[in-house]
């Protein structure tokens, strides 16, 4: 007798190579067993999920969830599982000097799971731009943080913007580098500079440093220092960069994120290895919404919904070095799974620039188990637009 059994599924796992009807089955908080077809009267509780998409738990890459602590920073389970997500992870908000609320005051209090990149700069995003001065960089004190919570930070953030690195440039990156380095963890490196400070060349300079593994924010900006280059093609670093195994992010988020700019790159073979929404506490009630609305956008840019669903499973787990925990349903693993659907209808979600997407499917949740316990979404409506 299992404890529930989603039923009658699409089962999209692409970690087990899985894309087709499976019923999955949860006892004691874990995923027990994946089999064409499960009889009802095995289940203390049946999950009907005919015409559904049934995945692991989404992961969502790159958030701000420092909920209390920044004033940017969205509750976890707002952002997690009330849309569709079992596990976030918090891009950078924190540094050394304000980290610890996470463990203390953040984490104790909700269901989704929290991970953290932990910012180079010793107060994270408290004041942005952030690093104004090298002071604001103490690697000592950050690598003895990470070591002292070595489960939850996952890595190190930069973002190529501020005074100091417009001063002191690739330096600087290269300083967050050899400390992510160290510790054997990946480097998060954000591009995109609304205030155009920076120097020009820092992104083609930056991107050879960055090694398998790390991972590159918003590479579908159209701000300054993106990753396009001035014939409008993408940077060859950019290319040589995702050839060695760099991760290419989306990290939605308000102010870099282009169509455009994805078109270009999507014709150029460069698909995005992850999608993430780079969701705040304000973007929650739009333009951001959560991570599913980040998916429906790329269905619409016509990459395959398997391949959406690796890019927030798989790859994500994969990514923050979580892959033996989540991301994935095999059996013996925390029932974290994602049930999903495909509403019709017609909807315009707006980019940076301000362009107009017209979508016909939007995906959204139906359904979050977390750790076996079902949680009913909690959506802010998208409008629909009329009929033609
Ligand atoms: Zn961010």
């Amino acid at each position: 007798m299992y404890d529930l059994v989603i039923k009658g599924g699409r089962v999209i796992d692409p970690a087990q190579r899985i894309d087709g009807p499976r019923d999955v089955a949860v006892s004691g908080g874990k995923i027990v067993a994946l089999l064409p077809d499960i009889p009802p009267g095995e289940a203390g509780r049946v999950i009907a999920a005919d015409g559904r998409i049934v995945t692991p738990g989404l992961i969502d890459l790159h958030t701000h969830a420092y909920d209390g602590f920044l004033n940017n920073g969205a509750p976890p389970d707002v952002i997690g599982v009330n849309q569709g997500v079992t596990t976030v992870v918090d891009g950078g908000s924190a540094g050394c000097a304000l980290f610890t609320g996470f463990p203390r005051y953040v984490i104790p209090g909700v269901r989704t799971t929290l991970y953290c990149f932990l910012h180079i700069g010793s107060f994270g995003l408290a004041v942005m731009p952030e690093l104004a001065c090298a002071e604001e960089i103490n690697t000592a004190a950050t690598e003895a943080l990470i070591k002292q919570y070595p489960e939850l930070i996952r890595g190190v953030k930069i973002r190529l913007v501020g005074k100091l690195i417009s001063r002191a440039g690739v330096a600087v990156v290269r300083t967050a580098k050899d400390t992510a380095k160290r510790l054997g963890l990946p480097l998060m490196v954000h591009i995109g500079d609304r205030n155009r400070e920076v120097p020009p060349g820092l992104t083609r300079e930056m991107l050879p440093l960055l090694e398998q593994g790390d991972i590159l924010s918003h590479f579908c900006t159209g701000q300054f220092g993106g990753a396009l280059g001035d014939d409008g093609k993408p940077l060859p670093e950019l290319v040589a960069a995702r050839d060695r195994g760099v991760v290419l992010d989306v990290a939605n988020g308000i102010n870099n994120f282009s169509y455009a700019v994805s078109r270009i790159m999507l014709a150029h073979g460069l698909a995005p290895t992850t999608l993430s929404t780079d969701i705040t506490k304000s973007s929650v009630a739009g333009p951001a919404y959560g991570l599913t609305v980040t998916l429906s956008k790329f269905l619409a840019l016509g990459l395959p919904l398997a391949e959406l669903i690796a890019m927030t499973t798989l790859n994500p787990a994969r990514a923050a070095g979580i892959g033996d925990r989540a991301g994935s349903l095999e059996p013996g693993r925390a029932a974290d799974v994602s049930i999903l659907e495909i509403r019709t209808g017609r909807w315009s979600l707006p980019d940076s620039p301000g362009e107009l997407l017209s979508i016909t499917r939007l995906l959204r949740p139906h359904l979050t188990i977390k750790a076996g316990v079902p949680i009913a979404p909690d959506l802010v409506p998208i409008a629909e637009q009329p009929q033609p």
